[in-house]
């Protein structure tokens, strides 16, 4: 227990639905470094216990193997609530797409009552797939989106329009609710298997295989590195008042595919070739977050461009000897 002016405070309880996962687990780490107490909820769906080891022997954290679809055991309280809990690349989150849908609708429903209970703060962690195949670029807050209702990542981007929804009904009925719109993020502790981007072209740069390029490779994204999302994720859930809007979360630095894979190529020093294959379905033509909400309510912007956070990134899976290799969509 913590002593201030030689008082012992207990320590604030931070509940991290999806702590397992690749986020989740560096949330964890900075909020058991920040002298919080962690709650983990997680089914190890897409996580792994593997990146929690760091917690094995300390008294602050726990791990709750539970999916965030079923009931949240009634003693856990916590006087803040962050929802990760969702697998978050295409490949694994299409593989089962109705419990996509239900992890983050009832997901989000569960925990937000929890923190309605609790009068806890509640993060939600929403994505860039909120604004589809973005019309307007960089994408605002303020922008509704382009989503395909029907198609293979609707119930990801719809789940998680959805759960936004009910995280703005539960703030009109006063629960502290706070949502980031987190786009794409990389760093250590991606599985290689992931199947997005960055962990695939690493690997396949490691590993001296083809890089599976899709479509033409000129679409583009903005690449975040984890600590920068930690760090925001945690300034959101830090403001004293509740935004009322999302929050854009994420790296304006916008890279084509075919740039990232030349400068993962550059940075690993690998012969690998490209292997051009079909553009996924519905596949967003471009992404680039506006994040000046962000920069003036939290006081927020990312620190580490992308050749700093690729080069830890190809260290860590460099030193991984993974069992499965990158997961190539059809
Ligand atoms: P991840 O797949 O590594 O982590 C997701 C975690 O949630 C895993 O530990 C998984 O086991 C757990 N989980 C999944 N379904 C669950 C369920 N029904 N019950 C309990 N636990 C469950 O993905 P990530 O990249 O760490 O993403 C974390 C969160 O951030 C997700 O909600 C994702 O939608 C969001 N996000 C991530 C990115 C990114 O680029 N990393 C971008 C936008 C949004
Ligand atoms: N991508 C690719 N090769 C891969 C994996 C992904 O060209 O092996 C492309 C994909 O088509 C998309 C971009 O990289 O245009 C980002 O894909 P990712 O799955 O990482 O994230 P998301 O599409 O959800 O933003």
């Amino acid at each position: 227990m913590a002593k201030i002016n030689g008082i012992k405070k207990k320590p604030r309880t931070a509940m991290v639905a999806g702590g397992a996962g690749f986020l989740g687990s560096h949330l964890c780490d900075s909020l058991i470094a920040s002298g919080r107490r962690v709650i983990c909820i997680d089914s190890l769906l897409t996580g792994s216990e593997e990146n929690l080891r760091q917690f094995d022997r300390e008294p602050n954290f726990d791990l709750i193997v539970s999916d965030v679809t079923r009931p949240i055991p009634p003693a856990l309280k916590a006087d803040e609530i962050y929802n990760l809990a969702c697998p978050a690349s295409p490949p694994h989150y299409q593989a089962d797409p109705v419990h996509t849908m239900l992890t983050s609708v009832l997901g989000a429903h569960k925990l937000l009552e929890r923190a309605r209970l609790c009068q806890a703060r509640y993060v939600q962690a929403s994505t860039s797939e909120i604004y589809g195949d973005p019309e307007q670029h960089p994408q605002r807050e303020d922008y509704c989106g382009n989503v395909n209702t029907t198609g293979p990542r609707a119930c990801y981007d719809e789940g998680k329009r959805a759960a936004e929804a009910l995280c703005y009904d539960f703030r009109r009925a006063e629960t502290d609710v706070r949502v980031a719109r987190i786009f794409n993020t990389y760093g250590p502790r991606m599985r290689a298997d992931d199947g997005r981007i960055v962990s695939n072209f690493v690997t396949q740069a490691l590993s001296g295989e083809p890089i599976t390029v899709y479509g033409d490779g000129r679409q583009t994204r903005s690449f975040c590195y984890v600590s920068d999302m930690v760090a925001g994720l945690e300034a959101l859930m830090n403001v004293p008042e509740a935004p009322d809007t999302p929050i854009n979360l994420g790296n304006p630095g916008e890279f084509s595919v075919g740039e990232l894979a030349s400068k993962v190529l550059e940075m690993t020093g690998s012969a690998s070739t490209l292997s051009y294959r079909p553009l996924p379905t519905d596949d967003p033509r471009r992404r680039k977050p506006d994040v000046s909400r962000a920069r003036e309510i939290l006081g927020w912007r990312p620190l580490v461009d992308l050749k700093e956070g690729l080069a830890p990134t190809i260290e860590w899976f460099a030193a991984q000897q993974p069992a499965e290799g990158p997961v190539v969509q059809a």
